[in-house]
């Protein structure tokens, strides 16, 4: 057979390539996304091997997609939409305990500013639906009646519901959840290096080669613009914010986070970013401060030693919590 030149130079290229590749002091760095839960999550894990590495992101991607089956509020067949049509609640699986078991806290902390019972509002203002409009003043009071945290008691993996027509909606706390979850495999698969973010719900574990992972915080108002940057290593870094998930109607803004107390987007923060130790609590405490506002929600951190706090307020001033400076990149 005659030799092939083009071929074999190319395959010599190719080769030479890929030794390259392999040589590099930082070893492999591999980046894959998947659609789950609503949102695009990103993988980028970091080691020697190529093909571990890739079987790891494989794994974490299926955790949170089996996450998302017994979460899922759009899928009729899901844990939570099963408890919210049934009239009293029953047994739910570990996870969702979990999950809810640290919801209920949340709660309980926030003064009910955290609302896992809030199903109902959220399907009438449908932000995430094609044509979403104002509800009437009626409607929202109607979506309101006999929900908040009072109205779940959990004991252990038993959930009884107080209010039969009580919706559950594990919006602001399953994917950070998730999240957990996921960089719980990715260590499980040997992983050391490795970010994970959905949507803003981000995992930054150990280090990149050269240092600790640097994510820059988004400017509320500014496509493009980063307001500040932190430098962090197995940390959860976890942003709410109004710029997401909203749509507007006579000039005026409609997002995706409720203050339940009034069944209206909350209007105190234009976002709030936390730095804690796991994802899942980082996800509820943004949630919780974005609808306290900047004075009551650095209160409510207090309560928490273990996380920091960046708040944009609606004005556009910035509030932090007294160990933010240790995280923040001082330009
Ligand atoms: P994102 O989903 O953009 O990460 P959040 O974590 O702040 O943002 O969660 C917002 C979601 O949480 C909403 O889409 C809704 O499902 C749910 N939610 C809205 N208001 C509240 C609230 N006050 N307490 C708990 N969950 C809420
Ligand atoms: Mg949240």
């Amino acid at each position: 057979m005659p030799w092939n030149r083009p071929l074999i130079i190319g395959l010599l290229l190719v080769m030479l390539a890929l030794s390259w590749w392999r040589l590099q002091p930082d070893g492999e760095e591999l980046r894959r996304s998947r659609l789950i839960m609503g949102t695009v999550v990103e993988i980028m894990a970091a080691g020697e091997d190529n093909r571990a590495l890739e079987t790891a992101v494989e794994a974490a991607f299926n955790e949170m997609q089996r996450l998302d089956k017994l979460f899922s509020r759009y899928n009729p067949d899901s844990e939570v939409s099963r408890l919210s049509q049934s009239q009293t609640g029953g047994e739910v699986s570990p996870e969702t305990a979990e999950v809810l078991t640290l919801g209920v806290e949340i709660a309980r902390k926030s003064g009910g500013a955290f609302d896992m019972t809030l199903g109902k509002l959220k399907s009438l203002w449908a932000i995430d639906e094609e044509t979403p409009s104002v509800p009437s003043p009626a409607d929202i009071t109607t979506a309101l009646s006999g929900i908040g945290p009072q109205a779940l008691a959990l004991k252990g993996q038993q959930l009884r519901k107080r209010s039969p027509q009580l919706q559950l909606d594990l919006g602001g706390i399953a994917k950070g959840y998730a999240v957990d979850r996921a960089v719980a495999i990715l260590k499980q698969q040997g992983v050391t290096s490795a970010a994970v973010n959905a949507g803003g719900d981000m995992y930054l574990l150990g280090r990149r080669p050269e240092r600790a992972w640097r994510i820059g915080i988004q400017d509320p108002r500014k496509e493009q613009g980063v307001l500040e940057t932190v430098q962090v290593s197995n940390r959860a870094v976890v942003t709410s914010g109004d710029y997401e998930r909203f749509f507007e109607q006579e000039g005026v803004r409609y997002h995706h986070i409720f203050d339940p107390q009034t069944g209206m987007p909350a209007r105190k923060c234009q976002s709030v970013t936390i730095v804690t130790d796991s994802v899942a609590l980082g996800d509820a405490l943004a949630t919780a401060v974005f609808v306290l506002g900047p004075a009551a929600g650095l209160n409510f951190l207090e309560q928490f030693p273990q996380a920091e706090g960046l708040i944009i307020a609606a004005d556009s001033s910035r509030h932090a919590s007294p160990g933010w400076a240790s995280y923040k990149v001082v330009p």
